[in-house]
């Protein structure tokens, strides 16, 4: 649903030149340093683009979700790292907080994420429970009026950045699976919440992760998400649901510029006397990416039309990102062919985006776990 045609023209153009004018010429150079400058995150936050999905009321920008996949879209033709250090904060880690804050919390937390002065992270996956997120072993335990959180969390997006930590721990230790979850608001700072390293990653130079470790990290019991107990998971679902249209709309960013890339760099490399554009085996793998990126939009947004109907999305967004992503592999595969031997060099950005696009498949759900939920509700709908 678009709410408002003129200012998400405006949101738009506005994103689209800051894209073409201060990120794209940075690219290599935060890749490089895996540093993005201060006086950009500035700038992103000037834009509201910390707050693109955070209601108004709460100093956000209000987006629908057809307005975020837009101005993601847009966002993403410049190295995803630009966009991951929001994203915890449009995505996984705010939502939480939107979709099941107490009213005290949403007041609390969600203008200062909006802003982008404590971004908000998400913190799930642990050494023992990845795809297999219900299994979580972190454990907060009820002491008196606070909880005591033990565990550790891993590849947490923007740990080292954020200041606000959605952190998913077990409180009832009788149940096993996913049910006895509860969500946690922990704020940086909060003595006994121990940052790992900055892991080494295979790309997106620039966008960070690390452990988040618990160790007898003691909050108050109003940290709890929505003052109500074992209902994380659910609160996850939801997060995720929406965080994989807006993934899959990353990938269409990244597709888009790939495809730029490679026609450009085709139409002015010589072979044989002539472009290579001009060569239809070339031609083919340029045709076969536009459809692919084409197809991933089309899913993107008729799945974020849908999710602002408030329809149930788990199918869709399964089935998007799943595309989405594996599409994006295959573009950015075909952005190296058409680039020959300069395709495998660093400097030119194919090579970047080859990189930095496989993590699409594996997280907020690999492209297994995607496969398992669509079945899953195929076979559910039938009986
Ligand atoms: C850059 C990056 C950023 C991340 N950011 C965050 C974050 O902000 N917050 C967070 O909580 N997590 C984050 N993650 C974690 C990510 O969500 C997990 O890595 C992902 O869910 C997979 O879990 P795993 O790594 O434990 O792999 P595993 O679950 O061990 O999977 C390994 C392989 O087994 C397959 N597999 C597992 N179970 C099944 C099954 N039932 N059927 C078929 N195949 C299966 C998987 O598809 C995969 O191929 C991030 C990861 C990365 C790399």
């Amino acid at each position: 649903m678009i709410k408002d045609e003129t200012a998400l023209k405006v949101m738009v153009n506005t994103v689209g030149s800051f894209v073409k004018e201060r990120l794209i010429p940075i690219e290599e150079e935060v890749a490089e340093s895996d540093h993005i400058p201060d006086d950009v995150t500035a700038e992103m936050r000037e834009m509201g683009l910390f707050g693109l999905s955070i209601p108004e009321e709460y100093g956000g920008l209000g987006l629908t979700l057809e307005e975020e996949v837009i101005v993601v879209m847009e966002l993403c033709k410049a190295a995803p790292c630009f966009r991951s250090l929001i994203g915890t904060s449009v995505g996984i880690g705010g939502m939480g907080i939107v979709f099941d804050g107490t009213e005290d919390q949403k007041k609390k937390y969600l203008p200062v994420i909006a802003s982008g002065e404590m971004p908000a992270c998400f913190c799930l996956t642990e050494p023992d429970a990845g795809s297999d997120a219900g299994a979580v072993k972190t454990s907060a335990v009820k002491d008196g009026d606070f909880y005591i959180i033990n565990g550790t969390k891993r590849f947490i997006t923007n740990a080292p950045e954020a200041g606000i930590y959605v952190v998913y721990a077990r409180t009832n230790q009788a149940i096993k699976g996913a049910p006895g979850v509860s969500a946690f608001i922990v704020e940086r700072g909060t003595p006994g919440l121990v940052l790992g390293k900055n892991e080494k990653k295979m790309g997106q130079g620039g966008a960070h992760i690390s452990d988040v470790i618990f160790e007898d990290c003691r909050v108050p019991a109003s940290a709890l998400l929505g003052g109500k107990l074992e209902k994380g998971f659910i609160t996850a679902m939801k997060v995720l649901d929406k965080g994989r249209t807006h993934v899959s709309a990353v990938c269409v960013g990244s597709m888009e510029r790939i495809i730029e890339e490679a026609t450009r760099y085709a139409m002015d490399r010589k072979q044989f006397g002539q472009p290579i554009a001009e060569f239809q085996l070339v031609q083919a793998m340029l045709a076969d990416s536009k459809m692919e990126a084409y197809a991933a939009k089309c899913m993107v947004l008729e799945t974020a039309r849908k999710y602002d109907r408030k329809e149930n999305i788990s199918t869709e967004a399964s089935c998007t990102k799943l595309f989405a992503s594996e599409a994006a592999t295959r573009v950015a595969d075909r952005g190296v062919q058409i680039l020959g031997g300069s395709g495998y060099i660093r400097e030119y950005p194919c090579e970047r985006f080859y990189r930095d696009v496989r993590v699409y498949r594996l997280y907020e759900g690999t492209s297994q776990i995607q496969q398992l939920i669509i079945a899953r509700n195929m076979i559910k709908a039938m009986k």
